[in-house]
């Protein structure tokens, strides 16, 4: 273990960051991650628990009393390969994930959490500025040949263990570029894009091959491809070239909000707004990109995407940021002795909320109201919640000025076609019917075919979307291979 005394003597150190107003004038990142001497020290205050929580806490198992020992040590090199054991892009989850291997923590039950996050921020930026991070081709090579759809952290994940496997992998993408929503979705300042580039470059060095702007589906001929893809390959296609194909397309489906004015101009999925953002930022100069310049914007959910919608408002001016949440304020600290260690519901403040924003709990939307067919304002309400019902306050219903809506109330489920197309069995929620335990962990209804991440679970977290990654290709080079050495 790291220092024997080090959590009663040390604090938690949070990273620092650039303060709101001048992060607000640009898109990139801003926190500023620990340097080596604190993160040592973060490192120290780790108790190596006879029963390590945070490690079951965490979705890839990372193995954390353990890199904070060696991080303690100053032995980063190691650190990062047992960091690397069990997390193939420890840079995106060091950046973006929740973690609840945090409040899984054991020193989380009376005091802080040790910073595991920071620490593994600091751990893989290292890595990489040392030159530690590497292609590894694998030694051999099988001569089975496997596609992945879709190309987000489940499909990255699913593609570089299978190559390190020796299997000649090809990632079909319907965008333009990789990455799924770390690329298209996640703001560009809670993660740059260039982490992704990297590690594109690495699979590739290691024999992954990436096939953008190709949608896989099954169109009628003459069908104009949409969105970004200038290309069509069928499934029936796939299925004759590969000898096993893992679906992993996400979860596209975005819930609408069908109440009177919908339909007017000005009111805006959430994905019709944060990628065009991500374009702008890698130079692309997209056409009619949707703005929120001096517009009053109502940012509909609560969520992760509801919080990127804030911050992206804010950094285009906005005149004003309200974000509606359905369910009533949590509150501010969880019943530790009730919850611990599990991921407790509590008032959560992003980083977006900190820049400037205003937040209505228990308010429902009850209709969108318009001029010439724009969106002028929004007719809301309090809501209350009886017996699971939600129910209208009465004498509460309020209007507001609206320029520009955005609906960001989660996704019910991947698009359905590609499922279809496979003839691949869903489940009641519509995502790909696979278990993720037993000999059929990760199969679909479809032989040789395998499905992972939001595709199969339903919208997540990217934590989960690798680690769904690394299991399905276990699971492939075990159907391939007869036995497979790849981790769980
Ligand atoms: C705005 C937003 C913010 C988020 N913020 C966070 C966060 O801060 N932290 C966190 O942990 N999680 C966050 N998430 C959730 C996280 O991004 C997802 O859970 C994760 O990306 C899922 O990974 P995936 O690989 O399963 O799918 P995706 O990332 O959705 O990737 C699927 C890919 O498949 C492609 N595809 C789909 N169908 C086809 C087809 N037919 N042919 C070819 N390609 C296809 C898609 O274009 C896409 O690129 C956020 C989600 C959103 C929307
Ligand atoms: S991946 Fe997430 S849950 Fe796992 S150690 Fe890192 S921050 Fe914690």
């Amino acid at each position: 273990m790291g220092k024997a005394t080090g959590f009663l003597e040390l604090e938690r150190i949070e990273e620092g960051h650039e303060a709101p107003r001048s992060r607000l004038k640009h898109h990139k990142e801003f926190v500023i991650g620990l340097a080596p001497e604190q993160a040592s020290a973060q490192a120290a205050r780790c108790m190596d628990c006879g029963i390590p929580f945070c490690n079951s806490g965490c979705p890839v198992n990372n193995v954390i009393p353990d890199f904070n020992d060696l991080v303690y040590r100053h032995q980063w090199r190691e650190a990062l390969d047992v960091l690397h054991s069990t997390n193939n892009f420890p840079e995106f989850t060091g950046r973006i994930c929740p973690a609840p291997c945090e409040a899984a923590c054991t020193l989380n039950y009376n005091d802080d959490a040790v910073g595991i996050k920071s620490i593994e921020h600091a751990i893989i930026d290292r890595g990489w500025s040392e030159g530690w991070v590497v292609p590894k081709p694998p030694d051999h090579k099988t001569g089975r040949r496997v596609a992945v759809v879709g190309s987000g952290p489940s499909g990255m994940a699913a593609a570089q263990q299978l190559a390190r496997a020796g299997h000649d992998v090809t990632v079909f993408e319907k965008n333009d570029r990789v990455g799924g929503l770390l690329r298209y979705g996640i703001p560009d300042f809670k993660m740059e894009k260039h982490h992704i580039d990297r590690r594109v470059s690495q699979m590739q060095a290691e024999g992954v091959v990436f096939r953008t702007s190709v949608l896989v589906a099954d169109l009628p001929k003459n069908t104009t491809v949409t969105n970004w893809a200038t290309e069509t390959v069928s499934p029936k296609a796939l299925m004759q070239e590969f000898d096993a194909v893992v679906l992993s397309g996400g979860a596209e489906q975005p819930r609408d909000l069908p109440v009177p004015g919908r339909d007017l101009k000005g009111v805006h999925f959430a994905m019709e707004f944060l990628p065009l953002q991500n374009k702008a930022n890698a130079g692309d100069q997209p056409t009619d990109q949707l703005r929120a310049d001096g517009k009053h914007v109502i940012v509909i959910g609560g969520g992760d995407t509801g919080s990127d919608c804030v911050g992206t408002s804010n950094r285009h001016g906005a005149k004003s940021v309200t974000q509606f949440e359905l369910m009533p304020m949590p509150p501010e600290q969880e019943n530790k002795s009730l919850v611990w260690p599990y991921w407790p519901t509590k008032l959560r403040t992003s980083s977006s909320h900190e820049e400037g924003c205003d937040r209505a709990f228990a308010t429902a939307t009850k209709e969108f109201i318009g001029e010439a067919g724009r969106l002028v304002g929004l007719k809301s309400c309090e809501v209350q919640w009886k017996d699971g019902k939600m129910q209208e306050v009465p004498g509460t219903e309020r209007v507001m000025p609206a320029d520009l809506v955005l609906l960001a109330m989660g996704f019910v489920s991947p698009i359905g076609s590609i499922l279809e197309a496979f003839g691949v069995d869903q489940d009641g929620r519509g995502n790909a019917k696979a278990a993720t335990e037993g000999e059929k962990a990760y199969t679909t209804s479809v032989p040789k075919v395998f499905a992972a991440g939001d595709m199969r679970r339903g919208q997540s977290l990217v934590v989960w979307a690798i680690r769904e990654g690394r299991q399905v290709a276990r699971a492939v080079d075990a159907f391939l291979m007869g036995q497979s050495d790849l981790p769980r």
